[in-house]
């Protein structure tokens, strides 16, 4: 054997053995969690909320089984972090945020969709399953103060509710879409409260029907 291919062989070893060192690392380090998890809430991401969107949406749609989404959003937060500072903001999402987990069935999944807003994904949910749970979060939210340092806080959230198949969505942008709506309205209609998503009416009725 030449002096040279058995220097190649050696860093061919060692190349082998670097790629199962990295292969060790990626599996039992934080690498793959941090792929699907929120640093700040340990909630699922956006990135696997919207995976999860794609296989729920499939099995709903055609499995013809239902599925709600809920969209929430912490009332007035802008307020929390001027008024008691942006690490007690992070705290109270991290409450919140434990507090969402706690609220559903195993079978369910809670992301942070964004910085103040979560996701709730609810399998084989029908409406009146998903009101009541949606309502059960707007209430113990209400009637949970958040113990700080110095202060007790009271918070509020909004949520906005749409269903497969009561909502006719043909995709999840159009559920995920539809829950975003049913929150604009909550928020418009004065927060702390939960909304079904409607169809808006046609321009002619606003016009003089209302
Ligand atoms: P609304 O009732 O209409 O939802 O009012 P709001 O103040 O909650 O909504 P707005 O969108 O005006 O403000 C959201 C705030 O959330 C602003 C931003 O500073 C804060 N926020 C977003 N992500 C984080 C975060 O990771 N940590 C902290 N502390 N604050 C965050
Ligand atoms: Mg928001
Ligand atoms: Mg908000």
């Amino acid at each position: 054997q030449s002096r040279s291919s058995a220097a190649s062989d050696v860093y061919k070893r060692q190349g082998y053995q670097m790629a199962a060192t990295l292969k060790h690392f990626q599996r039992f380090s934080s690498v793959k969690t941090m792929a699907i998890y929120d640093t700040l809430t340990g909630l699922y991401n956006r990135r696997y909320l919207e995976e999860r969107l794609i296989t729920e949406t499939q099995k709903a749609f055609y499995g013809g089984s239902p599925l709600s989404l809920v969209m929430v959003d912490i009332d007035h937060f802008k307020k929390v972090n001027d008024t008691f500072g942006h690490t007690t903001g992070d705290l109270v999402l991290k409450e919140i945020a434990s507090l969402l987990k706690n609220s559903v069935r195993k079978k369910d999944t809670v992301a942070r969709y964004g910085g103040e807003e979560f996701i709730l994904i609810l399998p084989e949910a029908g409406l009146e399953e998903t009101t009541i749970i949606a309502e059960r979060i707007r209430r113990q939210i209400e009637n949970t103060p958040f113990e700080m340092e110095q202060t007790r806080l009271n918070l509020t959230v909004s949520l906005g509710i749409s269903n497969f198949p009561s909502h006719h969505a043909r995709s999840k942008e159009d559920l995920v879409k539809m829950a975003d709506q049913a929150l604009y309205d909550a928020k418009r209609g004065g927060r702390n409260r939960v909304c079904v998503f409607h169809p808006a009416k046609p321009a002619s009725w606003e016009n003089g029907h209302g």
